[in-house]
């Protein structure tokens, strides 16, 4: 079970969409997926249609330790994709954890019993568009964090600080945290700015950074108004077949790492 944080501070970056969409490529090519929604305002679980019924039990219900985690998974349209829905109710964690033990660990405890049980092999974690609790508990459960990256001009400055956070979270509470990768978002061929960016992050990144790259394309935002993953409203699409190709991409370089390790 590989955990990935999908995450990036900065609002509107591609985290959900990325989130979403990844998962559902991952799960297409024959990964056990399991998506947790970490953002209060619950983005990911309704761009995958989750219903109010079905968000009885809550990410929140998680942190606070009062189900486990295999009990709050609800499962998607697409087989082999799972959720763990969030609701408002999650933004009143930071608080009512409060000084608690192991207040950063845990969604990492939480995971331990799914690690285990082997439901799985890839958590995305939708992370909130901020580093706060929610954010570092994402990042202490993570093997790795996953960078969407807007191809706009502050894009770089705002990377520093979530590199800053990495490294915090490393120096501290996940020693073994990594960077999985950067995937460059709402890349626009026509705009030379889409361009700039582009070179100027692979120059900074390197190999971190995916040759897949997911273009601006309005069937993916038009996807999750009708509570669908861009794959399953539109498969042809350009941005379906990006994620595909991400997906692709991905699973390739993990199995790469696992070898390297081995
Ligand atoms: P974040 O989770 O980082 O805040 P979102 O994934 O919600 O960002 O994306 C922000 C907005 O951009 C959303 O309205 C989403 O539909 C749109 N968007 C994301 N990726 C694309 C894309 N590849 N093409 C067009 N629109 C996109
Ligand atoms: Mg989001």
């Amino acid at each position: 079970m590989r955990v990935l944080a999908v995450a990036n501070q900065k609002g509107g970056v591609g985290k959900t969409t990325t989130a979403i969409n990844l998962g559902t490529a991952l799960a297409a090519v024959g990964e056990k997926v399991l998506l947790i929604d970490a953002d209060p305002q619950g983005n990911a679980s309704t761009g995958l249609g989750i219903s109010r019924q079905q968000r009885k039990t809550t990410l929140y219900d998680v942190l606070m330790g009062e189900t486990p985690a295999k009990d709050a998974t609800v499962p998607t349209a697409l087989p082999g994709f799972d959720i763990i829905p969030s609701d408002p109710d999650l933004s009143g964690v930071e608080l009512e954890l409060g000084h608690a033990p192991r207040r950063s660990y845990r969604l990492r405890d939480a995971l331990e019993t799914l690690r285990v049980a082997g439901d799985y092999t890839y958590v995305l974690i939708d992370c909130p568009p901020s580093l706060n609790l929610l954010t570092v508990n994402a990042m202490t459960a993570a093997d790795a964090v996953f960078v969407p990256l807007q191809c706009e001009f502050f894009a770089l400055e705002g990377l520093t600080q979530l590199l800053r956070t990495v490294e915090l979270v490393r120096g501290s509470l996940n020693p073994a945290l990594e960077i999985q990768g950067v995937v460059l978002t709402m890349f626009d061929r026509r705009n030379s700015l889409s361009e700039q960016v582009a070179g100027d992050v692979r120059a900074h990144f390197g190999s971190k950074v995916y040759e897949t790259v997911i273009p601006r394309n309005v069937r993916v935002s038009e996807a999750p108004s009708f509570g669908k993953p861009v794959l399953i409203y539109d498969l042809k699409c350009a941005g379906s077949q990006a994620y595909l190709k991400l997906a692709r991409e991905v699973v390739g370089r993990e199995r790469e790492r696992r070898l390297q390790a081995a």
